[in-house]
């Protein structure tokens, strides 16, 4: 199928992008990457009347290390991070994730902030920036906000961003001497989506552990990040207090078995 008909407009800076959606009021979305955005057009899931590329918005890019912490801006796209210095070094969990994302055409176009804003359930960055303590940066009418990631996730496509508001960059706490970490995805075909995943943040015996791809959203749950130090099964247990997705790729039961696996392989690579 192709697309509904659009406008198409292509700011040249940040104050045109937000003002263009302004005006639109609603019915004009972003374009990033177009790897989700094209496809949901073309398949007539999204219809927007006004398409505003932010491809020529200079300030929506690049990879800046500030102090205690890395700033990306949100069109950077996938390759770029896989191939940055300032990620390998200040942010390794990105690029351990970032093989499992899609395949080398999607990655060459599609952005982080695409990702976040799109709050695909089973997409790696939103569990990441959980994992990491991330702060993602919006600009709207009224402002600039700095919304934690364990805030801005709602439920299946569906974020805390309001219809007038932009992602402009994520904010991410350099990785220090005593931090390690673990990542696992399990999917049918590599470059799929995860039927389970998880990203997973220690420093010193504290862990931040983010599942993606078994339930609504990306998900911490705290029980389970107190005792997964002294008691991996212990701390299994606690998977039951997420909600799993149950549908025609996994139900309910093979996902808290998948997600406990995925833990399981996770922290053996973190300690290996
Ligand atoms: C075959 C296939 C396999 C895929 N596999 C995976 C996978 O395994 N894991 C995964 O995570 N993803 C996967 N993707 C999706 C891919 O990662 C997308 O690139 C990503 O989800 C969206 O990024 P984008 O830059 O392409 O955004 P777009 O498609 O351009 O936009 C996505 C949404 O975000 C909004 N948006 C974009 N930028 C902003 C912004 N700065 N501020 C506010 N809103 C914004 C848009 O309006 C739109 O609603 C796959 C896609 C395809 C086609």
């Amino acid at each position: 199928m192709k697309a509904p008909d659009f406008d198409y407009l292509r700011p040249a800076n940040l104050d045109a992008a937000l003002a263009m959606l302004a005006e639109h009021d609603g019915n004009a979305v972003p374009l990033a990457g177009g790897q989700s955005l094209m496809p949901m057009m073309n398949f007539r899931v999204a219809a927007p009347e006004v398409l505003i590329d932010l491809a020529d918005v200079a300030e929506l890019r690049g990879i800046t290390r500030n102090g205690d912490h890395v700033r990306i801006g949100a069109m950077t796209r996938y390759v770029q991070l896989s191939k940055d210095p300032i990620i390998l070094a200040d942010v390794p969990l990105i690029g351990m994730a970032l093989p499992h994302i899609a395949h080398d055409a999607i990655r060459n176009r599609g952005t982080i902030g695409g990702s976040l804003a799109l709050a695909d359930p089973a997409a790696e960055m939103p569990a990441l920036m959980l994992a990491l303590d991330a702060a993602i940066e919006v600009v709207g009418a009224n402002g600039t906000r700095l919304i934690k990631a364990d805030n801005f996730f709602l439920s299946y496509f569906e974020t805390v961003l309001e219809k007038d508001e932009l992602i402009t960059a994520v904010v991410i706490p350099t990785a220090s001497n005593t931090q390690s970490f673990g990542f696992c995805e399990l999917t049918q075909r590599h470059g799929d989506y995860a039927l389970a995943g998880v990203a997973v943040s220690r420093t010193d015996a504290k862990y931040r552990i983010a599942f993606f791809g078994v339930a609504d959203r990306a998900v911490r749950v705290a029980a389970l990040e107190d005792t997964v130090g002294d008691d991996l099964e212990k701390a299994l247990a606690h998977l039951d207090e997420i909600e799993f997705t149950d549908d025609g790729k996994a139900n309910a039961a093979t996902r808290q078995r998948l997600a406990g696996v995925a833990l399981t392989r996770a922290l053996e690579e973190m300690t290996s």
